[in-house]
């Protein structure tokens, strides 16, 4: 006997994968055609339901994130975001013009930036974002997420990535699919600088790089050489920077890529 009146809900699917962690990333899937916000921000949903979102370094201890189905059903979750505890990092010895930069150079820093930030903006329909990353390079992780960096005595900004330390000339590896928006050989303090779109808003920053591989527009494939360490720009050594971004917001890569497999496995 066929029962249509009275019917429970339709059990809607959904399914959260990432670290709760203040700079965590969080891949979300939800079904066709559903509305998803978090803290009331629409966030935007792929054609198959999916969705990412990121928790920035302070994020406070508790998110909210609301779904509407087709259907008009809706779905809350209270998510808990777990703390971070930062290092103070100090950073001494730079050349004084990378400390106190003449104008000239300062014009040029401020453009780099400029260009960097813009990439990170980008917020186009590329799938890759679903797929989730490998890591760029092995090797020891010598700087992490979120450090406050102190410059000769003065406070910076919080260090906005993950280094692996890597003989200069290591290859490094597109973490996920995705589309090259800079490929620079020679930022001011970044050195050779490549930033990787991955769609709906997910971006990937390589700097000090030695070597490019990759050209602005190109598509490239997960697991792709860009690039090689190098100690190019502001490094105190060779080592790969690598950021990830949701949008402007800066995240942290280790939690993002999850535990590093061990080197030659
Ligand atoms: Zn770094």
């Amino acid at each position: 006997m066929l029962i249509l009146a009275a019917a429970p809900a339709f059990a809607h699917t959904l399914t959260l994968d990432g670290a709760m962690e203040q700079g965590g990333l969080i891949h979300g899937k939800a079904e066709p055609g559903a509305r998803v916000t978090l803290d009331g921000h629409a966030i935007r949903v792929a054609p198959d339901g999916a969705f990412i979102f990121g928790f920035f370094r302070n994020a406070p201890a508790h998110a909210a994130l609301d779904i509407t189905y087709p259907d008009g059903a809706k779905t809350h979750r209270d998510l808990s975001v777990t703390a971070q505890h930062y290092q103070i990092q100090p950073i001494e010895g730079l050349p004084e013009n990378q400390v106190s930069p003449n104008p000239e150079t300062l014009k040029r820093i401020l453009h780099d930036i400029a260009a960097i930030k813009a990439a990170h903006k980008i917020d186009s329909s590329d799938l890759d974002f679903e797929t989730p990353f490998i890591w760029p390079v092995l090797g020891p992780i010598s700087g992490v997420f979120g450090s406050q960096r102190v410059l000769d005595g003065q406070p910076r900004a919080p260090h906005a990535g993950t280094d692996i330390a890597a003989p200069a000339g290591t290859p490094v590896k597109a973490p996920a699919g995705g589309t090259v928006i800079i490929a620079e050989p020679d930022f001011v303090l970044d050195g050779g600088t490549v930033v990787i779109d991955h769609g709906y808003g997910l971006s990937t920053l390589y700097i000090h790089l030695s070597k490019i591989a990759v050209h602005k527009g190109e598509h490239v494939r997960q697991g792709q050489v860009i690039g090689a360490v190098g100690a190019t720009g502001r490094a105190t050594g060779a080592n790969l920077h690598w950021g990830v971004y949701w949008y402007e917001m800066a995240l942290d890569p280790m939690l993002a890529a999850g535990p590093m497999p061990k080197v030659g496995q």
